[in-house]
């Protein structure tokens, strides 16, 4: 009121100190962060490098293990090969007396055709041409199993006929069954197609058949049955004979590569893991067990071909 002005002064100091301890405060907090930021971004981009490192080393793993199973696979299909061609080397001596026969007797039809011209018995001309016929079918017949025998089938997969397969095995062996005077029954369906190969497939049934007919060698009763039937989506083949039968001690090991009780130079014990090979392949399985009634007998599981046309419907 009185028109005074009043000018109070006093020392800037501890204002200064302050904002100098909060700018301080503030560069020691920025510094930190941008470290902790740093820091972070380090640990990032390393772990980056570590998952790119991963990723590629994933993929070096996944082209090995890709490459390693087309190596196995092709193997495999060597082995398929070599032990058909064994077999086939095996059945040389059977097959060439199976192919001799029908050659002799085809040779004296003709002879005594011949003779029977010149008499004018045209009769027994036209019989004796028509025995030839039928032994050059038979002739044709063995050779038609050889061929797809020894074929070499590639690993696709597509609808197989069983009956077809299990004839042409029997056909291969015939001479093997009739000199053990085996006894053959065959019990399936008019016609049991899977999922599989047919080379592949025959190959199977002239392993286990001619298994079969080694291991009865012995027994007084020989006899082999071979039945198929179709259940939902599964086919299940049974091949029993009415040998020995497996010891049970042995029950496990028969699929194993080189498991043979045979004696040196009568198996090498491959057979079995073949097969077994082989129907993995086809996408079933395979059991070995012992019937009730003694004898061996192996249970294949496949894929019906009706079933996934269904499932493809
Ligand atoms: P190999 O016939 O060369 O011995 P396999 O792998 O075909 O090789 O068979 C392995 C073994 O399984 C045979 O040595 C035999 O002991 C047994 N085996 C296979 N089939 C039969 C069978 N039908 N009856 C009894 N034993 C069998």
């Amino acid at each position: 009121d009185a028109g005074w002005t009043v000018l109070i002064l006093s020392s800037t100091t501890p204002v200064a100190r302050q904002v100098f301890a909060a700018l301080a405060f503030a560069a020691i907090t920025l510094t930190a962060l941008l470290l902790a930021a740093a820091n972070i971004h380090l640990r990032r981009r390393r772990l980056n490098e570590r998952l790119q490192m991963q990723e590629s080393a994933k993929a070096e793993l996944e082209r090995r293990v890709a490459e390693r199973t087309e190596e196995l696979v092709r193997a495999q299909s060597e082995l398929i090969q070599a032990s058909k061609l064994a077999a086939l080397g095996q059945m040389s001596a059977g097959l060439s007396h199976e192919l001799n026969q029908p050659l002799a007797a085809i040779r004296s039809y003709s002879d005594n055709a011949r003779v029977f011209l010149e008499r004018g018995r045209t009769d027994i001309v036209g019989s004796n041409l028509s025995a030839i016929g039928e032994l050059t079918s038979r002739m044709a017949r063995i050779i038609r199993h050889l061929r797809t025998y020894a074929r070499k089938e590639p690993t696709t997969m597509g609808p197989t006929s069983v009956n077809r397969a299990i004839d042409d095995a029997i056909g291969l062996l015939q001479r093997r069954i009739d000199e053990a005077e085996v006894d053959v029954t065959i019990d399936l369906p008019r016609d049991l197609t899977v999922i599989g190969g047919e080379v592949r497939l025959q190959q199977v049934f002239v392993n286990l058949i001619g298994n079969a007919i080694d291991a009865m060698g012995a027994s007084p009763r020989r006899a082999i049955r071979i039945s198929g039937r179709d259940i939902e989506d599964r086919a299940i083949l049974t091949v029993t004979d009415s040998g020995p039968g497996i010891a049970p001690e042995n029950l496990a090991s028969v699929f194993d590569p080189f498991f043979t009780t045979k004696d040196v130079g009568a198996g090498l014990g491959l057979g079995l893991s073949i097969i077994y090979g082989i129907i993995k392949q086809f996408g079933g399985s395979i059991t070995a067990r012992n019937a009730p009634g003694g004898g061996a007998e192996f249970e294949i599981v496949l894929v019906p071909a009706t079933a996934t046309l269904e499932s493809a419907a």
